[in-house]
């Protein structure tokens, strides 16, 4: 397949183009987010994976997988990439506060599998192929850890797994503080923001390094060995998205109707919740990661 990602000039043009033509209104964690979930994840990559990461990313990021995380968000609209589109959230029965993948991960059309959780089950097993040597060269490799990497984060937002009539809270439109927003993109970035505003003088650098200490040192220490158990990596997105739309509706959709203002009292039981699930993401992306290149094939070439 021909792809942007095989000359790094020619992602720069694309990935400019992209940002001038994004209007998405359904989209994932905010790019904070992303990078966030992206940034904890690298951080924690043992160094065959680590290596094996870079050797996919186009020059021009350096390293840094956390600059394309957002990559998925920006294409989904574009004629070549408009089949993933369905591949960044689960619409679940109204009220039915559960998550089944036989029942609930298709599009509108009923297709099977087209849905955040078996987007990263696809995702994972074309780099588990690509590690063991044995990839289908129709597949983009650098492609699939961009892919994987956005649909990890965007599965640990609640309300990306959320009721099928509301859109997942997009159609919920309400007022953060003094501006006009809607409930998904009050768990997708205002709540981010306002924590970046009031609590790190809208400084990413000093939030990520506030979540990382909390991993290691604090808040989550004790939580880490369960969060990342996973016996099947093909499974263990089920579970993911099973925590997700339970939290939609305990926290996420929980007192909230259209018209409502919600503010500090929302923002402050929320946060941590949202704090939570990027601090996870993170985790078991990097866990994913560290299997899927775990083995002697970390030299392995971008193609
Ligand atoms: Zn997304």
């Amino acid at each position: 397949m021909a792809s942007a990602f095989r000359s790094s000039t020619a992602l720069v043009l694309v990935f400019g183009v992209a940002v001038l033509c994004s209007v998405t209104p359904v989209q994932g964690w905010s790019k904070e987010g992303h990078i966030l979930t992206c940034r904890i994840a690298q951080n924690l990559l043992e160094a065959g994976p680590a290596h094996a990461v870079k050797n996919l990313l186009p020059d021009y990021v350096k390293g840094d997988l956390s600059v394309l995380c957002v990559w998925p968000d920006q294409i989904r609209y574009w004629y070549k990439y408009r089949w993933t589109s369905p591949l960044h959230y689960i619409d679940t029965p109204d009220q039915a506060c559960s998550y089944e993948y036989d029942r609930d991960c298709h599009d509108q059309h009923g297709l099977k599998d087209m849905c955040v959780d078996g987007a990263i089950q696809n995702f994972t097993s074309q780099l588990q192929h690509y590690s063991e040597g044995i990839s289908d060269p129709r597949h983009n490799m650098t492609e699939a850890l961009l892919f994987l990497s956005h649909f990890v984060g965007d599965i640990h937002q609640p309300m990306h797994v959320g009721f099928t009539s509301d859109e997942g809270g997009n159609t919920i439109k309400l007022r953060w503080y003094r501006h006009k927003s809607n409930l998904h993109h009050v768990w997708d970035r205002e709540i981010i923001l306002t924590a970046l505003k009031e609590y790190y003088d809208k400084d990413l650098d000093l939030l990520q390094e506030d979540l990382e200490k909390n991993i290691t040192n604090g808040l989550w220490k004790d939580d880490i060995s369960s969060w990342t158990e996973c016996k099947d990596l093909l499974a263990c997105p089920h579970t993911y998205a099973s925590e997700s739309i339970e939290l939609a509706c305990k926290y996420g959709y929980e007192g909230v109707k259209s018209g409502v203002t919600l503010s500090e009292e929302y923002f402050d039981t929320r946060m941590p919740i949202v704090m939570k699930r990027i601090v996870q993401g993170g985790l078991r992306l990097a866990m994913v990661l560290n299997r899927i290149f775990s083995d002697n094939h970390a030299d392995v070439a971008a193609t």
